[in-house]
């Protein structure tokens, strides 16, 4: 049986779709086998490729103000598991960054997702974590945000937290009256604490 260490590994040398990032392979992942909570994420941006640390921009900045996590909280690996749908940065394109790398899922996903066994909780950002973790919902990420409540306390799907859904949020304002206030009673029920 492969162990938790020789498989995050095995992630961090991998170059499977070398060719086809700009800047490289830099596998951006966080897990310990307790974590709680899984962050299924849409894949490292630039600061984070090279930073090397998940969620270090403005995006992680408001998902922990959407979890009412602190940072040090965030990083905890033994609580919170970090594995977006395409751990390197896959470059950009004309009107952001490009998906995902399709190789990345197939490749690790079931093998890492099966070390996860006191999961408790599952945030789902974006279409391609969506695809993957809710395939059974809507298919857009409204349609699936908007029904947060189907798949409730397990398994939550939230809009990308990038500041480039600024205009989605203003959109749809019962997402940080309702469902924000929500997530944080259960991310601190799951946590064990009080709020
Ligand atoms: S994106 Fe995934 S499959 Fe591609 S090199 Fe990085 S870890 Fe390997």
């Amino acid at each position: 049986m492969t162990t938790l260490v020789a498989l995050l590994s095995e992630v961090r040398a991998c170059v499977l779709c070398a060719e086809h990032l700009p800047l490289g392979p830099r596998p951006v992942v966080q897990m310990h086998r307790s974590a709680r909570i899984l962050i299924a994420g849409q894949a490292p941006g630039r600061k984070v490729h090279e930073t090397g640390v998940p969620f270090s921009d403005a995006s992680g900045d408001r998902l922990r103000t959407w979890l009412g996590l602190s940072r040090e909280e965030f990083y905890d690996a033994e609580q919170v598991a970090i594995l977006p749908m395409g751990f390197c940065f896959p470059g950009t394109g004309r009107s952001g960054d490009l998906p995902p790398r399709s190789e990345c899922a197939p490749a690790w996903r079931a093998a890492l997702m099966s070390q996860l066994k006191n999961l408790r909780l599952t945030l789902v950002i974006g279409q391609y974590a969506q695809a993957y973790h809710l395939p059974n919902e809507a298919a857009s990420v409204t349609g699936a945000v908007q029904a947060w409540q189907k798949n409730w306390p397990h398994t939550v799907p939230l809009p990308h937290p990038s500041p480039r859904n600024n205009l989605w949020l203003k959109r749809n304002p019962w997402f940080e009256t309702e469902l924000v206030p929500a997530l944080r009673r259960r991310v601190a029920e799951v946590l064990g604490r009080d709020g």
